[in-house]
């Protein structure tokens, strides 16, 4: 069934990513994963090929495209499992923190390098000790004359080792009251002394991800490193975290179409009793069922990317799709894992990975316990 929300362009624009990621990425997914990080010349090969921000502003080097050119690159990245390089982290997550709320001068220094892909961007929220509840980070930035000077520890960083840029969730004022009145976003270079980049951790799934530790002792940064205003970092947070949402929900469904697909394949081959598993009726329910829920999941997902170009705000449905997704992904993996019998617990059966790079989707970006804790809130309960 056609999309009705991409145009000819858009469909130019996948043909022609999926011609680049051919010959520039799917070669190498293998070997991050098997390294645990991707090239810094991948990303700088997708900045010069005009597929990092796309949806970036023009007078810094983006294309002044809408999302869905962004969420493009999203559903062909994981429908290729190239999670290794997670583009939708950088472009349309981090990105959008300099567009947004930068100065001309941020913008000029750092957006216009991270859209070339010279400069790869993380975002550090979590801390060792507070996830969930972001208000809590006990990471400081104190004002000491013209710099601010970072103390605290990080961890679970997406391109954490890869990363030029950090965004740092850190409290400028430690006694305010509310404590998230207290939080402000502060710019950390990679090579500023005091900042160290800790372990690349061991995980269960995303081999390819450089997911780190990163910690900051007597880090001192300039002033101007301030993003937006300062007390402010919270309610930007909140903001943004609408798109980072609605990016984990177009991955989702791309992951599952991709799972299916090798599913179908593979029921079609394999014979069991002398006949296709395809043809017993518990196989076809079941993935009749899965491929149902897809295109459910999908049309809910292309609704929320129209309203967000749209600009509307649509932070207690895409709070659904996130924990929906998610949810589905992880349960649609292990239903296809199944049909797969022992080989599909072999690691030389992509499905075994699809199965472990699933379990993060209801963690990340917020839990699915917090969408659903965001949804009661917006129903009036509680
Ligand atoms: C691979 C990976 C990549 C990541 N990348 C990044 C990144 O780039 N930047 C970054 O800042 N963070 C990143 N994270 C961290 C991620 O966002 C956090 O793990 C997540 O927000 C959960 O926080 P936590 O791990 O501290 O769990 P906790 O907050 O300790 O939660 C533990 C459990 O308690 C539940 N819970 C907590 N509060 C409530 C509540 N109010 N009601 C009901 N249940 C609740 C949670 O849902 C969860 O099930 C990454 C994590 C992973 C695994």
């Amino acid at each position: 069934m056609r999309r009705e929300i991409f145009s000819d362009e858009h469909d130019h624009f996948r043909a022609e990513f999926r011609r680049f990621a051919a010959a520039e990425i799917s070669p190498h997914v293998e070997e991050w994963n098997e390294r645990g990080i991707s090239d810094a010349a991948a990303w700088r090969k997708m900045g010069e090929a005009g597929f990092l921000g796309a949806n970036a502003p023009e007078e810094y080097g983006g294309a002044g495209a809408d999302f869905l050119f962004d969420a493009i690159v999203m559903e062909e990245l994981a429908y290729l499992r190239a999670h290794a390089l997670q583009a939708s982290l950088h472009s349309d997550i981090c990105m959008p923190y300099l567009t947004t709320y930068g100065s001309e001068e941020q913008k000029q220094k750092y957006l216009t390098k991270a859209i070339t892909g010279e400069c790869l961007l993380a975002i550090a929220m979590t801390e060792p000790s507070t996830g969930s509840d972001l208000a809590s980070v006990q990471t400081r930035a104190i004002l000491d004359g013209d710099e601010y000077v970072v103390n605290g520890a990080k961890t679970f960083i997406s391109n954490g080792q890869n990363c030029d840029l950090v965004i740092v969730v850190a409290k400028t004022d430690p006694d305010a009251d509310p404590p998230h009145r207290g939080i402000s976003l502060i710019l950390v270079e990679a090579d500023t002394p005091g900042f160290e980049r800790g372990r690349n951790l061991k995980k269960l799934g995303l081999k390819g991800q450089d997911t780190s530790e990163l910690f900051f002792n007597d880090c001192r940064v300039p002033r101007e490193n301030l993003l937006g205003q300062e007390g402010q970092g919270f309610k930007m947070l909140m903001e943004k975290l609408q798109q980072e949402r609605l990016c984990i929900g177009v991955s989702s469904i791309a992951s599952c179409r991709r799972a299916l697909d090798d599913t179908l394949d593979y029921v079609k081959e394999r014979k069991a009793f002398g006949q296709p598993i395809a043809t017993f009726q518990n196989t076809q329910f079941k993935l009749a069922e899965l491929a149902t829920e897809v295109e459910i999941g999908q049309a809910f997902v292309d609704k929320l990317l129209a309203a967000h170009v749209r600009g509307e705000e649509v932070v207690s449905e895409v709070s659904m799709a996130k924990w929906w997704t998610t949810d589905l992904q992880k349960r649609l993996t292990g239903d296809c894992l199944q049909l797969f019998g022992g080989y599909g617990f072999m690691d030389e059966y992509p499905i075994s990975r699809d199965y472990a790079d699933a379990a993060v989707q209801p963690i990340y970006a917020g839990t699915n316990e917090i969408m659903k804790v965001i949804i009661a809130r917006r129903l009036g309960l509680g």
